[in-house]
């Protein structure tokens, strides 16, 4: 994907309440604003990289790209779990994340716990690929620390 790697911001919001938190496994997600400026390339499926809230610490992450429910699945979502142990919620405050790599397509699963098996499979996939000092460094890129400046600049 030449797309990658694909670095945004934007506001947390609300989801589809599905339940993600319930399993452990919450995941932001980010307005339409953000969703419609993904690059064409950037396909459906499970994606890995970093992601910091507000002012706060880089974690690595892993991404859910998906169709978006609400529009009859015409449109794209963008949903973010961080792997990192949050004391809060965070909605309404600003997620800065960078895409950098591609894990496998959306998949519909048999069962919840086969889901949930998934899911574990891809964040310990993300936290390996992640340690590579290719993909270390981006946890450094400035994008991460210069969060007013990009703002005010539409960044
Ligand atoms: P929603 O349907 O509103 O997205 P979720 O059950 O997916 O609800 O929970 C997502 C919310 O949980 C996020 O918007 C954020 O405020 C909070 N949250 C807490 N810890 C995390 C985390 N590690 N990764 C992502 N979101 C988290
Ligand atoms: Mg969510």
């Amino acid at each position: 994907m030449r797309s990658l790697p694909y670095f945004c911001r934007g506001e947390v919001v609300r989801g589809f309440g599905r339940g993600s938190k319930e399993l452990g496994i919450p995941t932001a997600n980010f307005p339409d604003s953000v969703v419609d400026h993904l690059p064409g390339d950037i396909d459906t499926g499970i994606y890995y990289g970093w992601a910091c809230v507000g002012h706060g610490d880089v974690h690595k992450m892993v991404m859910s790209i998906g169709w978006n429910p609400y529009y009859k699945n015409t449109k794209k979502s963008m949903e973010t779990h961080i792997i990192h142990t949050f004391n809060e919620d965070f909605y309404g405050e600003i997620l800065s994340i960078v895409i950098v790599g591609y894990i496998r397509p959306e998949k519909s699963f048999e069962s919840l716990d086969s889901l949930i098996t998934a899911i574990y499979s891809d964040i310990s996939e993300a936290k390996e690929k992640l340690d590579v000092p290719e993909h270390q460094c981006m946890k450094d890129d400035n994008f991460f620390r210069s969060i007013e400046t990009n703002i005010m600049n539409g960044h």
